[in-house]
């Protein structure tokens, strides 16, 4: 399904469904839709009648049950990639269930790390620690600031006094 689509409201959709029923000369049954026009596969009534019902699926389930669990789930986390701690989006990588913790939203990238710390072991941590910082295992770099939203600010430090 399309992000960003425009959302139908039920007025308009109300609109199309009687401007629907005025030229077919037919009445809404339940649900809201107008009867199947039977017999009629592809005729303009039969477009028009699809129209509407995909219409009327859009109005009642405008995100879709997938979509909406993962907007949950990041709302649960507060918008935050559990990994990194920067914003997170509804459409980026879900870690797979595990035991030992829930499900999460984080960035690819985010969950390569965890993949890895998964299939290592924690030691690996300490090795990239190791890796990264060789002369002081231990201290890590500062951590993220709460405030998120840290990307690019900062990146051209350095590079002043051209
Ligand atoms: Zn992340």
């Amino acid at each position: 399904m399309p992000a960003g689509r425009p959302r139908l409201t039920s007025e308009q959709y109300q609109e199309r469904l009687s401007a629907y029923c005025t030229q077919y000369c037919v009445t809404a049954g339940e649900g809201g839709l107008p009867p199947f026009p039977t017999g009629r596969r592809e005729t303009e009534q039969h477009r028009a009648w699809m129209a509407l019902y995909k219409a009327r699926r859009r109005l009642s389930d405008p995100a879709g049950p997938r979509e909406r669990r993962r907007r949950e789930l990041v709302a649960a986390q507060g918008g935050r990639c559990p990994v990194c701690g920067r914003d997170v989006a509804a459409t980026e990588a879900l870690d797979p269930a595990d035991a030992a913790v829930p499900r999460a939203l984080m960035h690819h990238a985010c969950s390569l790390a965890v993949a890895l710390a998964r299939r290592d072991g924690a030691a690996v941590l300490d090795r990239i620690r190791a890796y990264l910082w060789p002369g002081d295992p231990s201290s890590p770099p500062p951590p993220l600031s709460g405030g998120g939203a840290r990307r690019g600010s900062g990146r051209s430090r350095g590079r002043t006094g051209a």
